[in-house]
């Protein structure tokens, strides 16, 4: 039994941990926070809450956490530790000396979707301003890429459609490339209830997740597709609402774009797109595919939610456009109870997308090759701003391994664990002349590091959340900075030492500057949410109670575009050397890289990456369970420990990420989605056999 003692007072902040965020009371005696209580009133979990944002939140004290700066002259020296102003120095003198060496464009910065929106905005501005180029990515750009690019042709705006309450007038739900009970799990619950109130379930996953076999639902199809095949299923079912006469005409006449509709519709009765055609290919029967697509037809309110299952793929950016043609083809859009959701990753994905962290969008997602857009932020900060887009992530890794990008300010982002193929990163990050890494811990990337800037946890932030369904969160902070300053504040630092005045006095401020300059925020602010508790945006003179449904009476592109979404087959191939298919995925009680988690009583509930693997390709390998196997791929090997489970179907195989000893990434490839260069985690071809412990 623990003690935790009578707290002395209470801060209402925002959960650290994935795209639900729900709101919390951090209950504190002195300086440590001795409970999390969900909050009753909080719009997003109503008082609910899982157990990482329930209990995982010790990380933030751990004797780990690095809180004064560093720095080393190599990276084969050891630390040192120095003032702020030595560190900002020595990182600024570097750029500079790596700008006037290589060039302008050789230096850029990761933005962190772990932070607060407001220290987010402040890193894309730095690089704006003083770097002078548009060199500023995500590590949304591993994540949702697809969908920011595949909703926004679609539909006009990179975001999902609906608040979650919705769901709770859903009649048919269609789960994705999700697993929601372990990612998502107060939005699982949420939708469990809507389930046992009569909804019926359409789950595409390779794996038999949790949800379909949750008790109490009336009914739940599985069409267990095989990885890589999303976009010839939905085709598919497309291909069967419109040759069965189930479209909503009249939706499509007044609110979708025709001569679209009219290419959409002649590709998608092609016989190529027939389930007797694609059941092959999908390996999911003809008939289940017909039914589901009837389902959602004609099931009344439909609603699609869907995760990195869908994302994590080649065709990642076909297949956000495959759903949202469907949702439009059968009026799904608009209301309660219907949309196309995107259950986004981290706290703040939504947020680090929304405040320009991209190299071709400016904050609000408008593209900074265009002038009028670029007037604005140049007449706001002072500066002249470049017009060409500058480097994604992988463009970044590939000019460093070449010899041309030499400096790189990475926020919050642990790309040496996170991104596919780690030999290829760490051998960029390898060749960088300065690398800054700003985190909690000296994480894998900083190995590779010449400046260790410490930052700081959700309980010691002031700003913003900006969760899956665009509600702005405020996020307060409950203790003092353990490092003597806020991360914005250092972000600011470094824009000084290289020339550029930023003053802001407090995170406030720069809410009131993203209201100025992002029209989809302009009446937030922090007064405004700490009165009204929290606004999905847009919120502005047109919506000034902010957006619960996106596209009501017409898209914010004006008319709905259908896009032909033809079904190209990934290159990663199985052959008789790597005959499964490795997919990847994440646990309830652990999150991503588990640089949090780890440092948590959460261990306790699983301490290990395993692979699931059926029964019978066990067997056919002499695998027991929990016996060591070597995970081998075209790119590289690990080890992890065997568990046979029924879960899976024969040839797929599923590992998480969340120990850097197992390092998942080391087997994955560098293929990327072809729109927004987001890696194709999901689907690499392997084989398994026994192994020695490692
Ligand atoms: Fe935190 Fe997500 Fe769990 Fe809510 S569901 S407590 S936001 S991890």
């Amino acid at each position: 039994v623990i003690d935790f003692g009578v707290p002395d007072r209470t801060v209402l902040t925002t959960c650290a941990y994935c795209g639900v965020g729900c709101s919390f009371k951090a209950e504190l005696k002195g300086d440590q926070v001795v409970r999390m209580v969900p909050y009753k009133d909080g719009k997003a979990n109503h008082g609910h809450s899982c157990v990482k944002g329930r209990f995982a939140f010790g990380y933030a004290t751990h004797p780990d956490r690095i809180t004064k700066p560093m720095i080393r002259d190599a990276i084969t020296d050891p630390w040192r530790e120095v003032s702020w102003e030595e560190a900002i120095g020595f990182a600024a003198d570097r750029l500079k000396a790596a700008q006037a060496q290589y060039g302008r464009k050789s230096i850029g910065a990761i933005t962190s979707s772990r932070c607060t929106a407001e220290e987010i905005w402040v890193v894309q501005k730095l690089v704006r301003t003083a770097f002078a180029n548009n060199n500023v990515d995500t590590c949304a750009r591993v994540c949702h890429s697809p969908t920011g690019y595949g909703l926004k042709q679609t539909y006009g705006t990179s975001a999902g459609t609906q608040d979650f309450d919705s769901v709770m007038e859903a009649d048919v739900i269609l789960v994705i490339g999700a697993n929601p009970t372990d990612a998502h799990p107060v939005f699982a619950s949420q939708m469990k209830r809507r389930l046992r109130q009569g909804a019926k379930l359409i789950v595409a996953d390779p794996r038999m997740i949790d949800l379909v076999r949750s008790p109490h639902i009336e009914a739940a199809y599985h069409l267990p597709l095989l990885p890589g095949t999303n976009v010839a299923l939905i085709n598919a079912m497309a291909h069967v609402i419109a040759t069965e006469g189930l479209l909503d005409e009249t939706f499509i006449k007044e609110r979708c774009d025709l001569p679209s509709y009219a290419e959409w519709l002649d590709f998608i009765r092609g016989e190529e797109n027939a389930p007797e055609n694609v059941a092959a290919v999908t390996g999911v029967p003809a008939e289940d595919i017909r039914v589901a697509a009837r389902l959602y037809a004609t099931g009344g309110n439909a609603a699609i939610y869907y995760g990195l299952g869908v994302t994590e793929h080649s065709q990642g950016s076909t297949m956000v456009m495959g759903m949202a043609n469907l949702a439009m083809a059968t009026g799904n859009i608009g209301r309660r109870g219907v949309g196309v959701n995107p259950l986004r990753g981290q706290n703040n994905v939504q947020g680090s997308c929304d405040m320009g962290s991209f190299p071709h969008e400016l904050p609000d997602y408008r593209p900074v090759s265009d002038d009028a857009v670029r007037k604005v932020f140049e007449d706001a900060w002072g500066v002249s701003m470049d017009a060409e887009p500058g480097y994604r992530i992988p463009n970044m890794f590939d000019e460093a391994c070449a010899g041309t990008y030499k400096g790189m300010y990475i926020q919050g982002e642990d790309v040496a664990q996170s991104d596919p193929n780690t030999k290829h990163v760490e051998a960029a990050l390898s060749a960088l002349d300065i690398l800054i890494v700003q985190d909690l811990f000296l994480n894998e990337t900083a190995r590779f590091a010449h400046v260790f800037l410490p930052g700081t946890s959700f309980l010691e932030k002031d700003g913003t959340f900006i969760n899956a369904e665009r509600r702005v969160n405020r996020v307060r902070p409950a203790m003092k900075e353990k490092t003597g300053k806020a991360e914005w504040q250092v972000t600011q630092e470094l824009a000084q030492a290289l020339g550029y005045p930023m003053h802001y006095e407090n995170a406030a401020q720069i809410m009131d500057e993203i209201a100025q300059l992002a029209p989809s925020f302009a009446n937030v602010s922090f007064e405004m949410l700490d009165r009204v508790g929290s606004v999905q945006w847009p919120c502005n003179d047109a919506a000034p109670e902010g957006t619960p449904i996106m596209h009501v009476d017409g898209f914010v592109r004006g008319k709905g575009q259908f896009v032909t979404t033809e079904y190209v087959p990934t290159e990663e191939k199985t052959n008789r050397k790597f005959p499964l298919i490795l997919t990847t995925g994440r646990i309830l009680s652990q999150y991503n890289v588990g640089a949090q988690t780890r440092r948590t009583h959460n261990v306790d509930w699983w301490e290990e990456d395993v692979l699931e693997i059926h029964p019978s390709d066990a067997e056919m390998r002499g695998v027991r369970e929990g016996q060591w196997v070597s995970v081998r791929s075209r790119k590289g090997e690990t080890v992890v420990r065997a568990k046979l489970s029924d879960r899976m179907q024969p040839g797929v195989v599923y590992t998480t990420f969340h120990h850097p000893e197992t390092g998942a990434n080391v087997i994955t490839t560098e293929l990327s989605d072809w729109a927004t260069s987001c890696p194709e985690y999901k689907v690499t071809a392997v084989e398994v056999a026994p192994a020695n412990h490692k």
